[in-house]
């Protein structure tokens, strides 16, 4: 028999979530029960730092949605059965967002989540049907699991979705690839999964991101009584950008099938606006930011995706730790950087950019260490395994040009590791560097404020973030500009106590005033209260009909 193991820290149900957030003292306001290391960070944390309440409305919204069936469609599931090398069948739990904001939710009022089936023992665990009751135990909702096969999953996933649109909406000079044979499977696994959620006519369907813009539309076209939100994670293009692309209008027309579409920022929903005017041919109304199409209004909303809050930082003694692991002294300045090895993200002109500062000030010699991780992601793209490479001898080249006997000025880490492990490196440094290129949100900005819990970091932010239009408080940069990202570490080295501490309190304000569980609080309340509308006018209907009019 095989034994199935639990290999990760289970999510709360909502009731069990708000527990745990006055356990942390974080509602209130109260110092939070930590450990006495702590208690400096506790006394230095304003009000502004309290939580937003996004859990609790989570919670009502919840009891809102009432029986209506709740449907969340993700690529990735939130439970994957995984076959390890000693047979044994293993339950993984990914880390994302995605779970930790909407699975309180499903587990407060069941529901189904369809994600693609991507675990190697996923079709055994599951019902004929695809179907698994999940959490596997403790079962409160549906994990319904579409297979899909390998050269469709290359074509929708890695052809489509990460050679065409990626690049496509992410201004990082990296040109799409559009193969007709991708678009043709992008569009029939977006019918496949379409169809897995038209089972439940009238439900409130939330659809997350760039694999799947053509569902909207098709679950349309078969429940059109069905309430349908889209988020789109990545950013938008302009839209002479979105032009080249050879599908665009089919692109919006599914997407248009939404009742709300969401972004992250104003200026990516302002994009969408553009496009569709210029190529979908609808009827735009700016003052509402809706756009009606095929006789059906659709709305564009802004909703910045966030963290959990309060977020279990790893405190500073941790940090210590892993900085003696590294063999880095605690008199020297280290910055961070913990991304994906993506092309957008901005790494190899992050290493110029601390070239450029060690070619400005010699004296930094000894005294500071920049620390990059980057998790390999998409290998099977040339450009992404070409990236790797590149950051492999571009950070050989500096350390060899500045680095001394005992001094490496870049430790680069090539390697994925888990959130707790991640938090050790924020907790180790002295500031951050995040200067993707163009990114839709940057969870990586966030995550780090809520770490500096003592006030005592500094963010170098990159103003092609969408992070950016709420942490203004950092410090903001071009990441094309090697010199002016030099510049801003070396403020952030220099930086006296009392403005960090100025900075990190306006920053902790903004991430605490905006938790994850606003997001999915702010997305659940407009699509129940489209459902709402929509019911009142039906019934408005029914009266007049049964009046004869
Ligand atoms: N992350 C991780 N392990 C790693 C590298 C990154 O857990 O080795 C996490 C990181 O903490 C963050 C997420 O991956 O939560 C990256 O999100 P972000 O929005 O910054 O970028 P994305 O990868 O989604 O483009």
């Amino acid at each position: 028999m095989s034994a199935l193991r639990w290999i990760a820290a289970s999510v709360p149900s909502i009731a069990a979530a708000i527990a745990l957030h006055r356990w942390h003292g974080g509602r209130d306001g109260r110092a939070p029960a930590r450990a006495p290391a702590d208690l400096t960070a506790a006394r230095l944390r304003k009000k502004v730092d309290r939580p937003s309440g996004g859990l609790e409305r989570l919670e009502r919204v919840g009891e809102e949605i009432g029986t209506t069936p709740l449907v969340v469609m993700a690529n990735r599931e939130p439970y994957v059965h995984e076959r390890n090398g000693d047979g044994e069948i293993e339950v993984q739990r990914p880390a994302g967002g995605l779970v930790t904001a909407l699975e309180p939710l499903l587990r407060q009022r069941g529901g189904t989540w369809i994600a693609y089936a991507s675990g190697s023992a996923d079709r055994e665990t599951a019902k004929r049907d695809g179907t698994i009751a999940v959490p596997p135990d403790d079962p409160q909702y549906t994990l319904q699991r579409v297979f899909l096969r390998k050269e469709e999953v290359d074509r929708y996933y890695s052809g489509f979705a990460n050679e065409a649109l990626w690049p496509l909406c992410h201004i990082a000079h990296t040109r799409p690839v559009f193969r007709q044979a991708d678009w043709q499977t992008y569009r029939a696994v977006n019918r496949r999964f379409a169809r897995a959620a038209s089972g439940e006519k009238a439900s409130l369907i939330f659809v997350q991101d760039y694999h799947f813009a053509l569902v909207p539309r098709e679950i349309r076209n078969e429940a059109p009584e069905a309430v349908i939100g889209i988020f789109w994670h990545i950013p938008w293009p302009h839209a002479e950008m979105f032009a080249i692309c050879p599908w665009k209008e089919e692109l919006l027309d599914g997407l248009l099938g939404a009742d709300v579409i969401g972004f992250h920022t104003d200026t990516y929903r302002r994009n969408f606006l553009d496009a569709a005017s210029r190529f979908a041919g609808c009827e735009v109304n700016e003052a509402e930011m809706s756009i009606t199409s095929r006789g059906h209004k659709t709305l564009l909303r802004t909703y910045p995706i966030s963290i959990e809050w309060p977020y279990p930082a790893a405190s500073r003694e941790e940090g210590a730790r892993l900085r003696e692991r590294l063999g880095i002294g605690s008199d020297v300045h280290v910055s961070v950087g913990v991304d994906r090895a993506d092309y957008t993200k901005g790494l190899v002109e992050r290493l110029r950019a601390v070239e450029t500062l060690l070619e400005r000030n010699r004296e930094l010699a000894g005294r500071y260490v920049h620390v990059q991780l980057a998790a390999p992601s998409r290998q099977d793209i040339g450009e992404y395994r070409d990236l790797v490479e590149e950051m492999r001898r571009e950070t050989g080249r500096i350390n060899a040009r500045f680095g001394t006997r005992g001094w490496k000025p870049i430790v680069l880490n090539i390697e994925s590791i888990a959130p707790d492990e991640v938090r050790r490196y924020y907790a180790m440094a002295d500031s951050a560097v995040v200067t993707p290129l163009h990114d839709g949100m940057n969870l990586v900005a966030k995550e780090y404020v809520a770490s500096c819990e003592d006030l005592r970091g500094a963010l170098v932010l990159s103003r092609f973030a969408g992070a950016a239009a709420e942490l203004t408080d950092a410090l903001l940069v071009n990441p094309y500009d090697a010199v002016e990202v030099a510049d801003a570490i070396q403020r952030a080295i220099d930086m006296p106590d009392a403005e960090r501490a100025s900075r990190m309190r306006a920053l902790r304000g903004a991430v605490a005033g905006n938790t994850i569980y606003d997001w999915s609080a702010n997305v659940l309340t407009d699509l129940t209260a489209i459902r709402n509308e929509r019911a009142t006018e039906w019934r408005r209907g029914e009266l007049l009909r049964s009046r004869g009019a």
